[in-house]
C-alpha cells in the first residue's frame, strides 16, 4: 500500500517522539532529518516523519522549509498530512505555528484544519480551548520563563489568533462528547463562518479516538504526539493501512555497546550513577577538553580497552549543576557546551567506525551533534524502551549493518534506562 501520512515535524526529538506513537499504533515509520536530498525507499513503510528546525527560526524561513517538506510528502504520495508541534504549543505572536498552517493550507487547497496539542499521556489536556499541564495552566507551568518562547496565554484560541489573520474557532468537549457526527457537524458549520484553525479541546484518550474518527479524512492535521496514537486505528478501518504484526521490528542488532551522555538532566546524573555502580565509565572533563588535545585519546583508548568484552562502555560530560557552573564560568557556557558536543561527536565517528553498533546517546542537543556527525539522514523507528525514546535503526555509508541507535532526550527515561537499553534490544 502506499504511505499513509506524512509528517512535517517542527523539531527533531518531538518528531521521534510522534514517530515513537505511531509505531505503537501499528504503523511502520520512518524518521528523515531534513528534507531528504535523494531517493528513498519507501516500499513497507507506512508514514514519514520529516524533523525539520522551524520551531524558533524566523518565520518566513519556518513557512519555506514546511512547505518544501510537504511538497516532498506529497511527491511521495502521503494520503494525509500532519504538522507537528510540541504539546505545549511553544510558539511567538509572529508564529510559526499559525503562519506554517496558513501556509500549508493555502498550498494543500484546503478550508480548514484542526489543532490538537494535547497529550493526555503526558497530561498535556485542552479544555474550553485552555491549554492545561497537569493541574497548572500553561501560563503558570513553568512553560512562561521558556527562553526561547515563553507561553504566557492559555487560552489558544487567543494565543493563535495573534500568529493568524484567520479566524480561529473551538471545538468544545461539550461538543465533542456528543459524539463523531455532532463534532463533524460543528466543524462544517464553523467552516461555512469562515473558520480556518479549530482549537479542540481533549482530555483524555476517548477524546483522542473520537477527534481521530472526526478529522481522518482532513487534508491536514495538526497537534502534538498525542492525535497520532489515535489515527492509526482510523485507517485502518478505512481500510488504508495493512495490520502488520510489528510495526516496529528492527534488523537484529550487532557491534559494540556504547553510551554517550551530555545531558545534565536530573534524570540522566541518576542513570548515570546507576550505570557505574556495575559498569565502566569515562568522565570527560570540559577543562582538559579544551586545553589538551590528548584528553579525546584518552577516552578513546578507555572505551577500545573495553568494548572488545561486549558489556556497555559509557563516557560522559554529564556533570551536577556546580560543577556545570565552574566549567561554564572559566569556559563560557557556550563554549563549553560546543566543546563537548564536538568531542562526544568525534568520539563517535571514530568507535562507530571501530565497530560500535549499538549506541545511546543521552541528550538532546548531544544527540543533534552526534545524528550529524554520523551523517545520519532516516531512522527506521523501532520499539520504546520507556515512554518517548524508542530505539531506531540508520544505515552508514560503507557498512553492510545498521547502526542500532537511541536518543534520550534529558528527562526521560527510568534509572536503569543505560543497561536496561541494551538488554531489550534483539
Ligand atoms: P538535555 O537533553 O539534558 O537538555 P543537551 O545535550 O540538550 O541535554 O544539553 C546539555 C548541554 O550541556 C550540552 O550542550 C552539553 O555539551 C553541555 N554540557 C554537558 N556536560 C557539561 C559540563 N560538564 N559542563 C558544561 N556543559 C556541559
Amino acid at each position: 500500500m502506499s504511505l499513509v501520512l506524512g509528517v512535517i515535524s517542527d523539531d527533531f526529538t518531538g518528531a521521534t517522539d510522534l514517530a515513537n506513537n505511531l509505531v505503537r499504533a501499528g504503523m511502520r515509520t520512518l524518521q528523515v532529518i531534513g528534507i531528504p536530498k535523494t531517493d528513498l525507499t519507501l516500499e513497507n513503510i507506512d508514514a514519514v516523519v520529516v524533523a525539520l528546525k522551524s520551531r524558533s527560526c524566523p518565520m518566513s524561513e519556518g513557512v519555506n522549509i514546511s512547505l518544501a517538506a510537504l511538497e516532498w510528502l506529497q511527491d511521495q504520495g502521503a494520503r494525509q498530512i500532519y504538522f507537528k508541534y510540541c504539546s505545549t504549543f511553544d510558539s511567538t505572536d509572529a508564529g510559526n505555528i499559525g503562519p506554517v498552517a496558513d501556509a500549508l493550507l493555502e498550498r494543500l487547497e484546503a478550508k480548514q484544519t484542526v489543532m490538537v496539542p494535547a497529550f493526555p499521556a503526558n497530561n498535556r489536556t485542552v479544555y474550553q480551548g485552555h491549554l492545561f499541564v497537569g493541574d497548572r495552566l500553561l501560563n503558570d507551568s513553568g512553560m512562561e520563563n521558556h527562553p526561547l518562547n515563553p507561553m504566557r496565554d492559555a487560552d489558544l484560541v487567543r494565543t493563535l489568533s495573534r500568529q493568524t489573520d484567520h479566524s480561529v474557532g473551538l471545538l468544545a468537549r461539550s461538543e465533542l462528547s456528543a459524539g463523531v457526527q455532532t463534532s463533524w457537524d460543528h466543524l462544517e458549520r464553523l467552516a461555512t463562518q469562515g473558520v480556518r484553525h479549530v482549537i479542540c479541546d481533549t482530555l483524555d484518550e476517548t477524546d483522542l479516538a473520537t477527534l481521530a474518527a472526526v478529522v481522518v479524512k482532513l487534508p491536514l492535521v495538526t497537534g502534538g504526539s498525542g492525535l497520532g496514537q489515535a489515527l492509526p486505528a482510523e485507517y485502518r478501518r478505512l481500510g488504508w493501512l495493512d495490520i502488520v504484526d510489528q510495526a516496529g521490528r528492527l534488523e537484529p542488532a550487532s557491534g559494540g555497546a556504547l553510551v554517550l551522555s551530555g545531558s545534565c538532566s536530573r534524570a540522566t546524573l541518576m542513570q548515570i550513577k546507576h550505570f557505574l555502580a556495575s559498569h565502566g565509565g569515562f568522565a570527560l572533563d570540559p577543562l582538559a577538553l579544551a586545553k589538551d588535545e590528548t584528553h579525546i585519546g584518552h577516552a578513546l583508548d578507555f572505551a577500545r580497552q573495553r568494548l572488545s568484552s561486549k558489556a556497555p562502555v559509557l563516557i560522559y560530560a554529564s556533570a551536577t549543576p556546580d560543577k556545570v557552573r565552574q566549567a561554564q564560568d572559566q569556559l563560557g557556557a557556550a563554549v563549553a557546551g560546543e566543546c563537548i558536543e564536538q568531542a562526544l561527536a568525534i568520539i563517535a565517528s571514530e568507535l562507530v567506525a571501530d565497530g560500535v553498533g549499538r549506541l545511546l546517546v543521552a541528550g538532546g542537543e548531544t544527540s543533534g551533534a552526534v545524528v550529524s556527525a554520523l551523517g545520519i539522514c532516516e531512522l527506521r523507528i523501532g520499539d520504546q524502551i520507556d515512554p518517548g525514546v524508542p530505539w531506531t535503526q540508520a544505515y552508514l555509508v560503507g557498512k553492510p549493518a545498521p547502526l542500532s541507535l537511541a536518543l534520550k532526550s534529558g528527562n526521560f527515561g527510568g534509572v536503569d534506562f543505560f543497561s536496561r537499553a541494551f538488554e531489550v534490544l534483539l
